[in-house]
């Protein structure tokens, strides 16, 4: 069965219940049918007063393209704890649209650990990514409008730096030309579209802690320049009251369930390359309210998706993940052992052996956090027992826990001893997870810290352009923001086909981004889409209804 089949085949229980596990009154739900809901903020707000469940953060190491299970992982150990008769849920991202119709396919989880209703949080879900789209395109309508009527900020129009989005890969709208037609249209310039996870807004929206933050970040938004390059905010054009009402609506998290009925929060879904990739700080917050247990996944391997999610969100929102959880696959480990796509299902020791020296490079730049470690291996059907056994001796040896979970055919009983792994690990007080640097820190020193102690390059590099505009955002008052780093997520280095652990790289910096109201500085090190395409033969091609009206190919 494929992951769609076993979702549509679940029976699923109503949302109330869902939320009655949490110790919810039905009157904190607004119901989106009968296996949705958003929850109220005004509730919310009344559990201010209470103990904070524990965090653990769900990361993984270098992936290969298919994804190695950190999903999957997040649900199969939310419902493994649950099974252990703990109060567990989990907060994931809520997937794009885009994907859904190209390659990458859903993100729900997988196998028998989803999330469901999984046809509805892959498509239009509860309506988030239109409120998102929506407000950050009433922001450029306004630029245009503002330059239309006079253009009284002065806005140059070569350095407007605000974009448009719509949540599909479509690669025809990158670089665009709007305005045309005359001068009822405004004035002609280059413009182009993102795709909305990519949207600031959607990472303003998952850093929020309310409404009155939200409204807040958003008049920080810098969304071009004047000719002496001084910044123009969004706050200059009117523009966080009329946002903020469009997005008051999706501001609330919301709950779903998995296929075992334990409770999920699916809230926001920032790209981890120009934004920090994991759901809202809203959703986490309630679930560590509501649960004694919250299981969430950051993007992307460590190296990128547990510094950001540290770096970034929880300094910014002042939590603190009491567990790191490294998802490691048989398959990714002989990849980094030199092993090509072809070979991936065939026993090779040797090469898992060498290949563990990415598992470990992400094991030890954890311990850089503070953070306790487990290592999950997500265990496919063609693994061998040898394999899996030698990943969990290296990680033994190296100081950290490993378990073979396989929740994804098993659902939440295959992923018990990693449960119980947590609990054991949280029962005693640990230290405080710290930040790998200070923000008092230059912007280029930021990046040579995580360049040197996370990626272990030697050394990084910037044409002058690029250092003026570094110099420029400090000189404006930006300096003291975090960065959030946007390379490839196949290899510590800037260099996809750099597998295993390489050291000795010089990390290039390509261009600087400002994202003044989510509140960091995006550092490009290499080629970042932030408008995907579909492939030659998109998944759409396999997607449609059947007979009886239901969905398939959607996976
Ligand atoms: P990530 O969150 O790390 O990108 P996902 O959890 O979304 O990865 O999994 C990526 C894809 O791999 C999904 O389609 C999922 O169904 C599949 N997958 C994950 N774990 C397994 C497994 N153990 N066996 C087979 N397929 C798996
Ligand atoms: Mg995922």
């Amino acid at each position: 069965m494929n992951d769609i089949d076993i979702a549509q085949a679940a029976s699923l229980q109503p949302i109330r219940h869902i939320a009655e596990k949490l110790g919810m009154p039905e009157s904190a739900l607004q119901p989106f049918g009968h296996h949705k809901a958003k929850v109220d903020l005004t509730y919310l707000k009344t559990l201010e007063h209470k103990p904070d469940g524990k965090l653990i953060l769900v990361t993984g190491i270098t992936p290969t393209p298919a994804g190695e299970g950190k999903t999957t992982t997040t649900v199969g150990l939310t419902d493994a704890l649950n099974r252990l008769g703990h109060n567990a849920s989990a907060c994931l991202r809520e997937p794009s649209l885009g994907p859904c119709f190209g390659m990458k396919g859903g993100a729900a989880g997988g196998g028998y650990a989803q999330v469901v209703p999984m046809e509805d949080i892959n498509l239009h879900f509860t309506g988030d990514f239109h409120a998102i789209s929506t407000a950050h395109n009433l922001l450029s309508a306004l630029i245009d409008n503002h330059i239309h009527w006079g253009n009284e900020l002065e806005f140059d129009q070569r350095r407007i730096v605000w974009r448009r989005v719509m949540d599909m890969n479509d690669r025809a709208l990158r670089q665009i030309t709007c305005g045309l037609g005359g001068p009822n249209n405004g004035f002609p310039r280059q413009d182009g579209f993102d795709i909305t996870v990519a949207s600031e807004v959607m990472a303003i929206f998952c850093l929020a802690r309310d409404l009155k933050d939200l409204e807040q970040r958003l008049g920080n938004i810098v969304v071009g320049y004047r000719r002496d390059e001084t910044p123009i905010t969004a706050k200059e054009l009117k523009a966080p009251g009329p946002m903020s009402v469009l997005l008051k609506e999706a501001l609330a998290p919301n709950l779903v369930q998995t296929l075992e009925h334990n409770p999920a929060f699916v809230h926001g879904g920032p790209f981890a390359n120009i934004a920090h990739g994991c759901n809202s700080v809203i959703a986490t917050r309630a679930a560590l309210k509501l649960s004694d247990y919250v299981i969430t996944e950051a993007g992307f391997g460590a190296d990128l998706g547990a510094e950001k999610f540290i770096d970034i969100k929880c300094r910014s929102a002042g939590l603190n993940p009491d567990v790191a959880i490294i998802v490691a696959t048989v398959r990714a480990l002989k990849m980094h052992g030199g092993v090509n796509k072809e070979a991936l299902d065939t026993k090779n020791i040797d090469a898992v052996r060498s290949g563990c020296d990415n598992l470990i490079r992400h094991i030890e730049n954890m311990k850089q956090f503070d953070v306790p470690v487990l290592v999950a291996v997500n265990r496919f059907s063609t693994d061998s027992d040898a394999e899996l056994e030698l990943i969990r001796d290296i990680a033994k040896f190296h100081g950290v826990s490993a378990e073979i979970c396989s929740h994804w055919s098993d659902g939440g009983a295959g992923t018990e001893a990693l449960a119980q792994q947590v609990v054991d690990l949280t029962q005693t007080e640990q230290p405080l997870c710290q930040p790998l640097y200070n923000n008092n820190l230059s912007l280029w020193d930021k990046v040579h810290t995580l360049a040197t102690r996370l990626y272990r390059a030697d050394d990084i590099t910037a044409d002058q352009k690029t250092r003026d505009h570094l110099k420029m955002l400090e000189g404006a008052g930006y300096g003291h923001l975090p960065v959030c780093i946007a390379k490839t997520q196949y290899s510590f280095s800037t260099d996809p086909s750099l597998k295993g652990a390489p050291s000795g790289h010089v990390v290039p910096i390509r261009e600087v981004h400002l994202s003044a109201g989510a509140g960091f500085v995006v550092v490009v090190c290499g080629d970042i889409m932030t408008m995907p395409g579909l492939p030659r033969e998109p998944a759409a091609n396999r997607i449609r209804l059947n007979e009886q009206g239901n969905i398939e190919g959607l996976f």
